[in-house]
């Protein structure tokens, strides 16, 4: 017999966990073509096509415009083949024990089908808060381990009833086949509302009644997808007041959920890359502008830019709708300094003196994630925090390791990574490490993806900070002597270098110059670096140049308190009278908790201080003088 016309496919990308084989499936059939499709593992799809060539034609021409939108295809590679003649087209099984290792999948906020289903009065899943489907819907955050089957993860609590069985084996349904975290108001969990002690409220509609008591004033805590949150109108100063009271933060601003993007319109302008963001599946908090008329002030005090989310569950859809402003303050649900909670028992603890009522749920949150968030620098999309929606998705590098990395980062808004043949994988978003639950939150991360991707830590090379004094280099070098690992440390602005090099696809061996505007980070000199311009290639980097080093009076004391900083920088050239009649004349004595004693001493100790090139403190100086800011009571401010 002879062989008939093939196309074999490898797609390489975010397939797996998006429901790409069924839509693969389905592409197929409408085409004509036959073949299969499998997983490799990995982060790649095998699809073998067979069919006339206007019909492989018409399949590819799907395939190109009809993908499932949380996929990505980063590459696509074909070969011509002839092979003997296929019956039809089939979803063969995966193909394991290549060794190959297999993307932890992000979670996805909730697509446009499912919200629709959620609404439409008759529906199977009419006022649903859990609905998801193949294209949508929580992954990492309810993983216990890979690969990502509802058996691994929290869903596995919830078996499917007669109905999902149904559509989850049915070739012909493209959301639900094969779709492993579905579930609908008989098979899957239940939401219930309590006061803050955990007390239940009997309610009929416990989202709806949350809405209500939000409306009239109360807070309430949520636990939603990768964590808690903690809503309350954005629109009501007296109930922002209270909150900031209750959370003890000052000024840091509120993150906000709005119900739709017209609704984001109203309080905030929006770009089309903005909208974009804001309506992708990673469905991150975007930073816009605002239009202050709506908002209340405090919730961002002295800041014209405010962070938005959409909702990403149709839990916070059901919670926003129900609303009379239909925005919200969604700031996450932690204690200040400590992680988000992600079950009750944190939440009774941590956070029942911030809120008044709990809308909680039974699904388990395996993982925390955090809400990502993201900044446009000239028009484009730079991530101040990288975590729901994006982590823990592994990122190629223009390099390949020769042995697996483990690296744990620095110690303030920090991540830690594991790396191996060309793929970083950065954790999510874990926090300050000078807590304790911080710290022990990025060993374990780090631990699950050491098991996800089967690195053994005593063949791997561990990355600290430089920093003598930082936790994460402390953790690292304990795993060192756990694991009798080799651990190397690495100069916090090369870091950041090597990350903007492969951000640009540097090859390895060539060198540039970058220039790394920052806080503070430990420099080799042992002065604290932040202003630096490095040429740099991967391995190795030379210092070429930096900011005017400037003493740093008390030493962390002038990082809190930028008029320290500022005395600090007139020391170099003014005398201790000049400094201290200027500070006089721009009312900033009294900005010093000990007032003029303080500048004094602060002058005396500039000469013997530590010395600092950060671009950061020469900033908190000039925004003192010019009476902006005198205080730091978050990272980034002033
Ligand atoms: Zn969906
Ligand atoms: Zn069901």
């Amino acid at each position: 017999m002879a062989c008939e016309y093939s196309l074999k496919l490898l797609v390489i990308g975010i397939v797996q966990g998006v429901g790409f084989r069924p839509f693969i499936y389905r592409a197929a059939s409408r085409a004509g073509v036959r073949g299969y499709v499998r997983n490799l593992g990995g982060s790649e799809v095998e699809v073998l096509i067979q069919g006339n060539v206007e019909n492989v034609h018409k399949f590819l021409h799907l395939l190109a415009s009809e993908m499932p939108p949380p996929a990505r295809i980063e590459e696509i590679s074909g070969e011509e083949t002839c092979i003997d003649h296929l019956s039809e087209f089939k979803i063969l099984p995966s193909l394991t024990g290549m060794g190959r290792r297999s993307m932890i999948p992000p979670d996805i906020g909730i697509c446009e089908d499912c919200l629709r289903e959620v609404l439409e009065p008759g529906s199977r899943w009419h006022g649903y808060p859990f609905n998801s489907c193949a294209w949508c819907g929580p992954r990492f955050s309810m993983m216990y381990g890979v690969p990502y089957d509802r058996a691994n993860t929290s869903m596995r609590d919830f078996p499917l009833c007669e109905d999902c069985k149904q559509e989850y084996s049915d070739p012909e349904n493209i959301r639900r086949f094969h779709a492993q975290g579905i579930s609908c108001p008989n098979c899957g969990p239940k939401v219930w509302l309590t006061d803050s002690k955990g007390l239940k409220i009997q309610t009929k509609n416990p989202i709806a009644t949350a809405s209500q008591l939000i409306d009239e004033g109360y807070i309430v805590g949520v636990k939603g997808l990768g964590g808690f949150h903690i809503a309350a109108l954005a629109t009501d100063e007296a109930v922002v007041a209270k909150l900031r009271d209750r959370k003890n933060r000052p000024s840091k601003p509120f993150a906000l959920m709005a119900l739709d993007i017209r609704i984001v319109e109203k309080i905030a302008y929006l770009d089309d890359v903005s909208r974009r963001l804001l309506t992708s599946p990673e469905k991150p908090i975007v930073l816009l502008k605002a239009r202050d008329k709506h908002l209340a002030s405090l919730v961002a005090p002295g800041l014209d830019v405010i962070g938005v989310m959409l909702p990403y569950t149709a839990l916070h859809y059901l919670l926003l709708k129900s609303t009379k402003d239909k925005f919200l303050i969604m700031t996450s649900g932690n204690k200040r300094g400590k992680p988000m909670c992600i079950d009750e028992e944190c939440a009774f603890r941590e956070l029942s003196s911030f809120v008044d009522f709990f809308l909680l749920h039974n699904r388990r949150i395996v993982n925390r994630v955090d809400d990502s968030v993201v900044r446009l620098t000239e028009g484009s999309p730079v991530f101040l925090r990288r975590s729901r929606g994006y982590a823990p998705m592994w990122i190629r590098v223009p390099l390949v390791f020769k042995k697996p990395v483990i690296a744990f980062g620095a110690d303030f808004q920090s991540a830690g990574a594991v790396a191996f043949e060309d793929k970083v994988v950065l954790t999510q978003y874990i926090g300050d490490l000078d807590d304790y639950d911080i710290l022990t939150d990025l060993e374990r991360y780090l631990e699950f993806f050491v098991k996800v991707y089967r690195i053994n830590p005593s063949n791997a090379l561990l990355v600290v900070d430089k920093h003598p004094r930082y936790t994460s280099r402390l953790a690292g070098v304990m795993w060192s002597r756990k694991y009798g690992a080799e651990v190397i440390d690495v100069q916090h602005h090369h870091a950041h270098a090597a990350s903007v090099l492969a951000d640009r696809g540097v090859e390895p061996g060539e060198t540039r110059a970058v220039i790394t505007i920052d806080g503070a980070g430990y420099g080799v000199d042992g002065a604290i670096w932040g202003g630096e311009v490095l040429e740099a290639c991967y391995s190795s980097f030379r210092r070429i140049g930096h900011l005017t080093y400037q003493p740093m009076p008390g030493g962390d004391a002038a990082a809190r308190n930028p008029v320290r900083m500022l005395i600090g920088v007139l020391s170099r050239f003014l005398s201790e009278d000049e400094v201290v009649n200027l500070l006089k004349k721009r009312n900033l004595i009294d900005k010093l908790k000990h007032g003029e004693r303080e500048a004094r001493v602060s002058y005396r100790i500039a000469r013997k201080s530590v010395l600092t090139s950060s671009t950061g403190r020469v900033l908190d100086a000039a925004s003192a003088l010019l009476n902006v800011c005198y205080a730091r009571t978050y990272e980034g401010e002033p």
